[in-house]
């Protein structure tokens, strides 16, 4: 193991080596106090000391990003090779034995790779039937990808490997641009269908939002499905579902299937309801042109407010309103003014679906937010049940910043 010794050596500042002990997998430019052995090539592993001459961790270094370590390994011993990468991954994928086993062909598509939760910094790999999605959201993974795709198709043997790696602000804080492109195998069509929960989806991976679908939403969807099943059980047929946000119809998909009467989808991109209605018919819902409104949220909400429109369910799934913590504020001003007008076009005893994925707002303040919008709308509700992403988006206890999704089912009355 004589290479470790060629490793360059990051000494981390005495007074920042807290978080080393919690092992958070990120090392920030000022908690470095000086580099040994070399100038580290960025990408290559280096070796973390405190002060006193102390093996900390192991990871990969980028001098471009203000994360300049992403940590892999705490244990002085542990040999970081093409064998650490596969076992890695090879955990990340085991750990959805679950999702893999699914003799009913229930679920084909969910993330197998959640970065830094996985031990896995800055990869997302996940599945759409035969194909395989992967974003590398740092240089790290980026250098690696010839290596991860190579063990991916031994481990899963897919039909085809994508990346979607886009020009978005955490690849330019990594000094990267995009890189979107077949990596293995046969390209993707232009629509894969899956299947989530035995609803059938198609899903745009080229061009799609995230890696094409949001599979984070998977099982609150379901939670939905249930909930109006349940309500339409106790004789209510009739139920109206406002469907805020809609991206490609994932919540009008399941709540038709849970027995609402309609659902109106609002979304400002006109390919994403192009998409849901597709979804919609795929599932043998019947649409009409009035459920598929293009319009901005905030404003489409007033208007149905100043027509004295009501609706039973209203959901809440905006996009990330909040990017940083300096755009923390502003957001929560975002959120209380969809939520304050979604108390108030809620019939009494119906039901509201509040979601935020701004990684910077906890659970905490995003209930206090909801909170503040209630008592706004002069209406009273109750939460019902709290909601988040699925199994297949575990948070590694050592990365709060994995918790970004959150959401409450609440009562209003
Ligand atoms: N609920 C969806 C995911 C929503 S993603 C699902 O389960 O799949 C967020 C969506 O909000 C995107 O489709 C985006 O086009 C849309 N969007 C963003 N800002 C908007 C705005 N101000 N008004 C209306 N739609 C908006």
């Amino acid at each position: 193991m004589s290479h470790k010794n060629h490793e360059p050596r990051v000494i981390i500042r005495a007074d920042k080596s807290k978080p080393f002990a919690r092992r958070h997998p990120w090392i920030f430019a000022g908690a470095i106090q000086s580099v040994m052995n070399g100038d580290p090539v960025d990408g290559n592993l280096i070796s973390l000391y405190d002060p006193s001459g102390t093996f900390l961790a192991r990871g990969y270094w980028n001098s471009q990003s203000q994360i300049r370590v992403r940590a892999l390994s705490w244990q002085a011993d542990e040999v970081i090779d093409d064998g650490w990468w596969t076992a890695r991954l090879q955990r990340a994928i085991q750990a959805r034995a679950a999702l893999h086993s699914d003799p009913a062909r229930l679920t084909s598509a969910y993330r197998l790779v959640n970065a830094e939760n996985d031990g896995l910094p800055g990869l997302i790999v996940d599945r759409y039937g035969d194909w395989l999605v992967i974003q590398a959201q740092t240089l790290g993974i980026d250098v690696r990808k010839a290596q991860i795709v190579a063990s991916l198709v031994d481990l899963l043997g897919p039909r085809g490997i994508f990346e979607r790696s886009d020009d978005d602000d955490m690849r330019h804080r990594e000094g990267l641009t995009a890189s979107v492109g077949v990596l293995y195998g046969e390209a993707p069509p232009e629509l894969i269908e899956i299947y989530e929960n035995g609803q059938r989806f198609l899903v745009d991976v080229r061009h799609g939002h995230k890696t094409g679908f949001y599979l984070d939403q998977r099982d609150t969807r379901s939670r939905l499905q249930q909930w109006l099943h349940a309500e339409t059980q106790a004789g209510r047929s009739d139920l109206t579902v406002l469907n805020c946000f809609s991206y490609s119809g994932g919540f009008a998909v399941y709540g038709l299937a849970g027995g609402a009467a309609r659902v109106v989808n609002l979304d400002s991109s006109a390919d994403a309801l192009a998409l849901a209605r597709q979804n919609m018919a795929l599932n043998g819902c019947v649409v009409d042109d009035a459920d598929f409104v293009e319009a901005d949220v905030f404003r489409a909400l007033r208007s149905y407010r100043d027509a004295g429109d009501q609706f039973d369910v209203v959901i809440l799934d905006p996009p990330k309103f909040a990017q940083t913590q300096a755009q923390v504020d502003g957001a929560c001003r975002g959120y209380k003014d969809i939520n304050w007008l979604a108390f108030r076009l809620i019939r009494p005893g119906g039901l509201l679906l509040t979601n935020s994925c701004s990684g910077a707002i906890d659970t905490d303040l995003f209930q206090k937010v909801v909170f503040g919008a209630l008592v706004d709308a002069h209406r009273e509700a109750q939460i019902i049940a709290r909601l988040g992403a699925g199994p297949d988006h575990p948070v590694a206890l050592t990365f709060p910043e994995g918790a970004y999704l959150k959401g409450l089912l609440c009562r209003v009355w």
